[in-house]
């Protein structure tokens, strides 16, 4: 980590010294929201609130009651996470001015830990997209490298780490939108296992796809943000009864004796062969500390994408019928009949990517091509959880990159949607598995960072994390 760039852990430590106090920290964290707003990063300034949280964690501090390494940091979180009695738009038009009615599980235990919200970050329109340029409030510019997209869905919480607005934040993460963002954005993002971390009140997008995750400047930040927001929740079924566990345990573990599975057939053509380079590098520094390094093989995933498009598209068809213009907010004036309530107030308020998914969604789910498209695609879907069940027998954790080459510039991939779904060819195939991954920074190739993916297996993010931790230190950015 570069030593200006703010983390929890040295934010924590200034704190515990009485260096610093928690409504300095967000004054601090105010006044560069305030300043980068030209960004676009943030959809709300929750500024009063955010005051009022500070000022109880200095005084839970000064009591001798501080809760621990969250207490008093600033954070902020992706707009598609309820949060009571403050706006929850998911970067869309219908839902500008709803105000969620109560907070969701992830954001309730991140408030428990003392942290303090200070923002919510733009996003693609509900999650979907890969650069940001879906959002109905403007693109979020990439603050390392303004030229380039910052990524997406979760662009503007990737973007608001980097800019040292919030040492960390949270996101959502359907087909790569934590991993994704957080490489085109220099800093680290992780997804965690589906069932790790509660989904109620986060806004479904594909829910057998949909997980939040931390994104921060290091992956000691990641490993504490999981520590708070994991485990079972009773609002939601898919989360797992897995005790928790101590997810900092193995950060300082290093990599001798860990088996590192790489799949040929994410590191061929398509890759950008200096990124290539640069990955095949980091991995053999970690060698020199003592991984092994195996080969291993996952001939299904190149269905990946095809797969993933049908079943997003599906559940996002389904989950997206609830805004009708009824309930919720934006609703067509004009409209005479309750169908052309519906037609008026979802062709207005859903952006042309949304509706083009819902489309897509609806007519894989039709009679005569369910068993076409969507039945196959859950098929496919079984075979590339297969292929990784596989490779892990081999393996403790698995390599590949984040992204295919650098970041798109800005405008570049509007026009053609392929292109941009292309750019999710390493990262879906977790979320069909349901595994998790992580994106660390290793190397610059071309002034750029380059993140690495690292896969764990289903409930392994502590070795997964020990193994980042490793990538990171002997990663070389300048
Ligand atoms: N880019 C992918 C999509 O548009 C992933 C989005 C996400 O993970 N939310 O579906």
């Amino acid at each position: 980590m570069n030593p200006s760039q703010k983390s929890i852990r040295t934010l924590a430590s200034s704190l515990t010294a009485g260096l610093a106090s928690s409504e300095s920290l967000v004054e601090e964290s105010l006044a560069l929201i305030q300043k980068t707003r030209s960004l676009n990063m943030f959809t709300s300034v929750l500024d009063i609130r955010a005051r009022e949280r500070a000022k109880a964690s200095d005084a839970r501090r000064k009591a001798g009651k501080s809760i621990g390494p969250l207490d008093g940091i600033p954070i902020a979180i992706k707009d598609n996470m309820c949060l009571v009695d403050t706006k929850t738009t998911c970067g869309s038009h219908i839902l500008e001015n709803f105000v969620s009615p109560y907070t969701g599980t992830a954001v309730e235990r991140l408030e428990a830990a003392g942290a303090v919200i200070v923002a919510k970050t733009n996003m693609d329109e509900f999650a979907m997209g890969s650069s940001n340029e879906n959002s109905y409030f403007g693109p979020v510019v990439n603050p390392r490298y303004p030229e380039l997209i910052p990524g997406g869905s979760s662009g503007g919480s990737a973007a608001a780490v980097a800019a040292n607005c919030v040492p960390a934040s949270l996101g959502s993460d359907t087909g790569g939108s934590i991993r994704q963002p957080a490489a085109c954005c220099g800093v680290v993002g992780l997804k965690p296992t589906y069932g790790r971390i509660s989904r109620y009140g986060l806004v479904a997008y594909a829910s057998s796809l949909d997980q939040i995750g931390p994104l921060g400047n290091t992956v000691e930040d990641c490993a504490i943000l999981l520590n708070a927001l994991a485990g079972q929740d009773p609002h939601d079924n898919t989360t797992s009864d897995k005790a928790p566990e101590d997810f900092c345990a193995e950060l300082a573990r290093g990599v001798q004796g860990m088996r590192i599975g790489v799949p040929k057939e994410y590191f061929g053509e398509g890759l950008d062969p200096k990124i290539k380079t640069a990955l095949l590098a980091s991995l053999a520094r970690l060698e020199s500390e003592g991984a092994q390094i195996i080969e291993v093989h996952l001939p299904s995933v190149k269905y990946a994408i095809s797969s993933y498009y049908i079943i997003a598209t599906a559940e996002a068809s389904s989950n997206l019928s609830r805004f009708d213009g009824v309930r919720y907010t934006h609703r067509a004036p004009t409209a005479r009949t309750l169908n052309d309530l519906y037609c008026r107030s979802r062709s207005e308020g859903f952006g042309k990517e949304v509706q083009r998914r819902i489309l897509l969604g609806s007519y894989v789910l039709s009679s005569g091509f369910y068993d076409a498209y969507y039945i196959q695609a859950q098929k496919v879907r079984r075979v590339i959880t297969d292929d990784f069940n596989k490779a892990f027998e081999l393996c403790d954790v698995i390599a590949s990159p984040t992204l295919p080459g650098h970041p798109l510039k800005l405008g570049e991939g509007l026009s053609d949607p392929m292109t941009m779904y292309l750019s999710d060819i390493y990262t879906v195939s977790l979320n069909l598995a349901g595994l998790p991954g992580i994106s660390v920074p290793c190397d610059e190739v071309d002034g750029l960072r380059v993140g690495m993916q690292l896969i764990g297996k289903p409930f392994g993010e502590t070795s997964l994390l020990g193994v980042a931790a490793a990538v990171e230190r002997t990663a070389k950015l300048s």
